[in-house]
């Protein structure tokens, strides 16, 4: 995979529309795969007339696309340009007003670098009074900017769980994805982190890594990679953590571009679509969590989102979380398309990792 990128958006690139990724997506010829490439017909014909709600376990707000890099496979097309894209105060309270009715157990905050956002540590703190268990998706470089330099130590008193994004342990492969130096500020902020007790079996300060394949291929995700993982970053860098979370690469945004320009679209594709899996459904992120996202509107997950496909009640009514009721949720049908198959190959991927092992 090549070096970094600029946004699409910043470039003008024709897939920096939600509609432009989906046309490109509808457009690949799958006629020869099973289900014709057909996500909805690939459920039917496992049993599941349509894709419903489970109870809401898992509040995922995003708080905005700028981020301090620009990785070529982002899904959210993040970037330090992407400064418009920003959750404001009113919106972060909208938020916690809507989560006070929910039963959900876990507030997982993305973006972006979603530490960027001038209210991140307010809406933090919030979600910890209510006693609720707190995600920040880190991308761990941003713990090195001198702004950021206390946040081991902020989340630590708090029980916040990082959830760190490293594509590979080993120092090539990250940095052709995320751009040369990444790998070594990386180790710089795991290290901070174990400093403050985080990856020690601590379920206060739980480390978890999310790594995804380097290349168009299917995340492998085992018991013997994340022993692979342990001890190769605690031999070599002096490193721990606690789990390890693989993730397939979804073909939207910045990494549907690679895949295009790489010549890789069509047959990535088809490895989606032909390693479809059944056993993913009933675990599905859609399925237990809600998204929103910097502007209120709500999703069924951060992919939908990215790909401006809202959530919608049964009469067609997209929903906002200022006016947020948790009936529309529970009777809505959820938005389904074809970047859903990057979700149900193989061991299946979502937030929480392998859905199927
Ligand atoms: S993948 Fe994560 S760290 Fe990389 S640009 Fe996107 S949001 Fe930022
Ligand atoms: S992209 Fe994945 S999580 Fe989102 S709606 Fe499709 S299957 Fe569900």
């Amino acid at each position: 995979m090549s070096q970094p990128t600029t946004s699409l958006v910043q470039r003008g690139a024709r897939l920096a529309t939600p509609q432009a990724q989906l046309a490109t997506l509808a457009a690949i010829d799958l006629s020869k795969t099973r289900h014709q490439g057909n996500f909805a017909t690939a459920l039917v014909a496992n049993g599941w007339q349509t894709l419903t709600p489970t109870d809401l376990e898992i509040f995922q707000i995003n708080v905005g696309k700028l981020c301090n890099m620009t990785c070529r496979h982002c899904h959210v097309d993040a970037g330090p340009d992407r400064i418009q894209e920003n959750m404001n105060r009113e919106t972060i309270d909208d938020c916690l007003r809507a989560l006070d009715q929910t039963p959900a157990h876990t507030v997982d905050i993305t973006g972006g670098a979603p530490e960027l956002n001038p209210h991140f540590r307010y809406l933090v703190e919030q979600c910890v009074e209510r006693g609720k268990h707190v995600i920040d998706r880190c991308n761990l470089t941003i713990l090195l900017a001198p702004r950021f330099h206390d946040l081991p130590e902020w989340f630590a008193a708090r029980g916040v769980e990082v959830v760190c994004s490293l594509p590979h342990y080993r120092q090539r492969n990250t940095d052709a994805q995320r751009g040369d130096g990444t790998f070594e500020k990386s180790i710089v902020a795991l290290r901070r982190l174990n400093a403050v007790g985080y990856g020690q079996g601590d379920p206060q300060k739980r480390l978890t890594l999310v790594a995804n394949p380097v290349g168009a291929f299917l995340a492998s995700s085992n018991a013997s990679v994340e022993q692979e993982w342990k001890a190769g970053l605690q031999k070599h860098h002096g490193v721990t953590f606690d789990r390890l979370i693989a993730l397939n690469n979804m073909p939207i945004a910045r990494y549907l571009e690679w895949l295009e320009e790489s010549g890789n679209l069509q047959s990535y594709m088809e490895l989606l679509v032909n390693s479809f899996n059944p056993g993913t459904v009933d675990g599905l992120m859609c399925r237990n969590t809600l998204s929103v996202g910097w502007d209120g509107r709500i999703f069924d997950c951060d992919f939908n989102q990215m790909l401006n496909l809202e959530s919608r009640t049964p009469e067609g009514h997209s929903l906002h979380i200022r006016d947020f009721k948790l009936q529309d949720l529970v009777d809505r049908q959820i938005g389904v398309d074809r970047h859903c198959f990057g979700c149900t190959a193989g061991a299946g991927s979502s937030c929480g990792g392998a859905l199927c092992m």
